[in-house]
């Protein structure tokens, strides 16, 4: 059942969508004076080797976050158009993220990236608390090592549980400001809508907490479905909700010098947030042409940005 294994992933353009969205959604949240809940779904194993077997066997790390990080010393120029745009330097929120990748690897050379756990941590104030699901027998024992070397206590707690029905315990929280990731690996087609079937149940246990859903945009009616089945459900209640999406390369297949057919790997993601904070669009705006010139791997890379209330 489980074949996926977030390592192979770790740093790629995703990574870089969705830990760029969730730092900008973070920084807001803990500015409150309440504290805040994190429930991180589908949490992986929190910190991975950009130089060991699984990253550089799929080399996707490279052009992601490494990409991102030579934003001005680039292996080859940058078009005129993307230069203008990063004269003033990376947007705020992209340069966070960044830096927060860099703070992992004080040596100066990219070596570890971390997942969405420790960079949910690290911006968590002492009161807030970090619940952490992860069902991969292998990724939960690594995760667990990983969160106590933090030495946090009960700040974090590592559960080796189906993340679609463990967040139930935990809405409406203690001190009802609440942030749920839900980071599927959709390696199973009921992922789809068992995601939508979460958003729609946890709005109904804890309606004011803010919701964000990583999703592939891939060839698959449900991958399409998903983004507009949440849209729907945003609006009928009533609910803000912003949609941004990065497209890095065209989805077509190709063929290869043997006639092979090449599958182009995952083409483009999308983050979706039910009751974003306020100041997400903002940044977002500033920080995805950035993303999609860096990131693009052919002609075809672009970004979106939308939003309703
Ligand atoms: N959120 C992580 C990050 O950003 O660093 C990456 C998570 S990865 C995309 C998805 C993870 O969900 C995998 O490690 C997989 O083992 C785990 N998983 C799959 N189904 C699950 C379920 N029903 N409940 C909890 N974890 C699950």
């Amino acid at each position: 059942m489980f074949s996926y294994r977030h390592a192979f992933h770790a740093g790629n353009h995703a990574d870089v969508l969705k830990h760029t969205v969730l730092m900008a959604v973070l920084r807001h949240l803990t500015q409150k004076d309440n504290a805040l809940t994190v429930l991180d779904t589908h949490a992986g194993a929190g910190l991975y080797r950009l130089d060991g077997d699984y990253a550089q066997t799929s080399g996707e790390a490279a052009n992601g976050i490494v990409r991102l990080a030579q934003w001005q010393t680039p292996l080859s120029p940058h078009s005129p158009a993307l230069a203008k745009l990063l004269a003033p330097g990376l947007a705020p929120a992209l340069a966070d993220y960044l830096e927060m990748v860099k703070g992992f690897n004080q040596s100066g050379t990219l070596r570890v990236y971390p997942g969405s756990p420790f960079i949910t941590q690290q911006l968590l104030n002492e009161r807030d608390k970090l619940k952490l699901f992860e069902l991969h027998p292998t990724d939960a024992k690594t995760l667990d090592a990983n969160m106590a070397q933090l030495e946090v206590g009960r700040q974090v707690a590592v559960l080796r549980e189906d993340g679609f029905e463990g967040y139930k315990k935990f809405l409406p929280p203690p001190a009802r400001r609440a942030l749920l990731l839900c980071d599927p690996s959709y390696e199973i087609k009921s992922d789809y809508p068992r995601v939508a079937a979460m958003a729609g149940d946890a709005l109904k246990r804890f309606a004011t907490g803010t919701y964000m859903v990583w999703y592939p945009i891939i060839p698959r009616p449900e991958a399409h479905d998903l983004p507009r089945k949440l849209k729907t459900l945003a609006t009928k209640l009533g609910k803000g909700w912003l949609n941004a999406s990065l497209t890095v390369k065209s989805s077509k297949l190709t063929t290869d010098a043997q006639g092979d057919t090449q599958r182009p790997g995952l083409p483009a993601s999308g983050v979706f947030v039910i009751n974003p904070p306020h100041t997400l669009k903002a940044k977002l705006q500033a920080a995805l042409p950035q993303m999609a010139g860096l990131l693009a791997q052919d002609r075809h890379a672009a970004f979106g940005l939308e939003s309703g209330s």
